[in-house]
């Protein structure tokens, strides 16, 4: 077994600080948005906090790894991706283009309303 590391539960403040903060930067700089569930947003947020505690980068938490340490060292899934900087394709519905029917056309969400989606 290859990924035997166990996973951690809860990303640190300053983790998740960190990724909602990249999230609403690079939201603006490619012109793209988060979803209109913002539950959505948060539990992507949450999810690239907890890899960046856990392996030192804030790999795509939306896939299946055999192998995560060796997913970061390749770097193609570490956020942002490169469908994401390449074509401005995020399958984790994190940075939504305008015209995708599920974009809210909002570059912000605060600390608290991920709080309270993640509990
Ligand atoms: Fe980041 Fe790419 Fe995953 Fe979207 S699909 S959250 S841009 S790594």
């Amino acid at each position: 077994m290859k990924d035997a590391q166990k996973s951690i539960d809860t990303p640190t403040p300053i983790s998740l600080e960190a990724m909602r903060k990249f999230s609403e930067t690079y939201a603006q700089r490619t012109g793209t948005f988060f979803c209109v569930d913002p539950s959505v947003t948060a539990v992507v947020i949450e999810g690239l906090a907890k890899h960046k505690d856990e392996y030192g980068a804030p790999l795509c938490p939306c896939r299946h790894y055999h192998n995560k340490k060796a997913e970061v060292q390749a770097t193609y899934w570490n956020c942002p991706c490169v469908p994401m900087r390449e074509r401005r394709e995020c399958h984790c519905m994190l940075f939504l283009v305008a015209d995708n029917e599920f974009s809210s056309l909002k570059q912000e969400i605060t600390s608290q309303t991920i709080q309270s989606c993640i509990g």
